[in-house]
C-alpha cells in the first residue's frame, strides 16, 4: 500500500472565517481528522471522514497514531487551535517522528499555518505587537518553573511585549499571578495588560487593565485566555463607547 500523508493544520482562534482557504482545502481532502476533542469538533464536517478525538495531554501518542494511520494510506489531518506550530501539535508530531523515523519512511508531512491567538488578540485591540515582542507558554508541564521565571526576567529586562499562552489551569492556579508580580517589579504600574478570553468565539471577553491591577484580574483568566503585558512604550488611545486601542509604536528612542 502506498503511504499517505499527515498535514498538521491550524484552525485559527475560533471564528471559522479565520481558517485559511489552504487549511480548509487540506481539511476537505482528509480521510481522517485527528486531534484534541474540541478542535476536532471545530473542523468542518465532510462526508466519509473518520474523526479521532483524543484527550488534551497525549500529544506525542496522538502524533504516533496519526503517522501510523498515514503509513496505512490515509490522508490524515491533525488539527490544532490557532497555529499548529505555536505551542501545539506540529512540534509534537516532529518529536514523535524524530524518535522513530524509520517506522514511517514514506509518509509525507506538511504543516498548514493558522492565525495564532496573539495575532488575533492584537488585531482585536489595536497594534500591541507593533514593536518587538515575544511569546512564552506559562505551562510548567513541559519545562521547569525556574526556566519560565528566568525567561520572563530576561524579556522583562529586554522591554519586549510579552504574550503569555497557557496562563492558568486548574492544575496550575498560581503561576499567572507570580508572573504578573514579577512584571510589576520591572515595568511601570500603568503598563497596559490585556486579558483576552476566547477571541473569535461567541463568549469572547477582553479586559484591559493597568499592571498594578493585573494580579486581581488574573482570577478571571482561564485556559482560553491569552494575557499580553505591554512594553514601556505600549499605550492606550481612548475610544468613545468601546475599549481603548492598545498600541506599541514601531520606533524606540526616535521620533515616530
Ligand atoms: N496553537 C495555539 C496555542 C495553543 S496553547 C495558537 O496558536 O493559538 C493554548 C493557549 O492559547 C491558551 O491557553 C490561550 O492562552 C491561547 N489561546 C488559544 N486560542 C485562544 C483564543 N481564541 N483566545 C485567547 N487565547 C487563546
Amino acid at each position: 500500500m502506498t503511504a499517505g500523508s499527515v498535514t498538521v493544520i491550524g484552525l485559527g482562534p475560533g471564528d471559522p472565517r479565520y481558517l485559511t482557504p489552504s487549511a480548509a482545502a487540506a481539511l476537505a481532502g482528509a480521510t481522517d481528522i485527528v486531534g484534541y476533542g474540541p478542535y476536532v469538533e471545530r473542523a468542518p464536517l465532510h462526508a466519509g471522514q473518520k474523526r479521532h478525538a483524543s484527550d488534551n495531554r497525549v500529544e506525542v501518542e496522538r502524533a504516533r497514531f496519526a503517522l501510523d494511520l498515514a503509513a496505512g494510506g490515509g490522508a490524515v489531518a491533525v488539527v490544532s487551535g490557532g497555529d499548529p506550530g505555536v505551542f501545539a501539535m506540529a512540534a509534537a508530531l516532529f518529536e514523535a517522528y524524530e524518535a522513530d523515523a524509520a517506522r514511517w519512511p514514506d509518509v509525507a508531512i506538511k504543516v498548514e499555518p493558522g492565525i495564532t491567538a496573539m495575532l488575533a488578540v492584537a488585531a482585536r485591540v489595536g497594534a500591541p505587537l507593533g514593536g518587538d515582542f515575544c511569546a512564552i507558554s506559562l505551562s510548567d508541564n513541559l519545562k521547569p518553573w525556574d526556566v519560565i521565571v528566568a525567561r520572563l526576567k530576561a524579556v522583562l529586562t529586554a522591554d519586549l511585549v510579552i504574550a503569555l499562552y497557557n496562563p492558568i489551569s486548574k492544575a496550575r492556579p498560581w503561576q499567572l499571578a507570580e508572573a504578573l508580580k514579577l512584571a510589576a517589579t520591572e515595568r511601570p504600574a500603568g503598563t497596559p495588560v490585556i486579558f483576552a478570553r476566547a477571541v473569535g468565539r461567541a463568549d469572547e471577553t477582553i479586559r484591559i487593565v493597568p499592571l498594578d491591577q493585573a494580579v486581581e484580574t488574573a482570577a478571571t483568566a482561564d485556559m482560553s485566555t491569552l494575557v499580553m503585558i505591554g512594553a514601556s512604550a505600549t499605550r492606550l488611545i481612548a475610544r468613545a463607547g468601546d475599549l481603548p486601542f492598545v498600541y506599541t509604536p514601531r520606533s524606540v528612542g526616535m521620533r515616530p
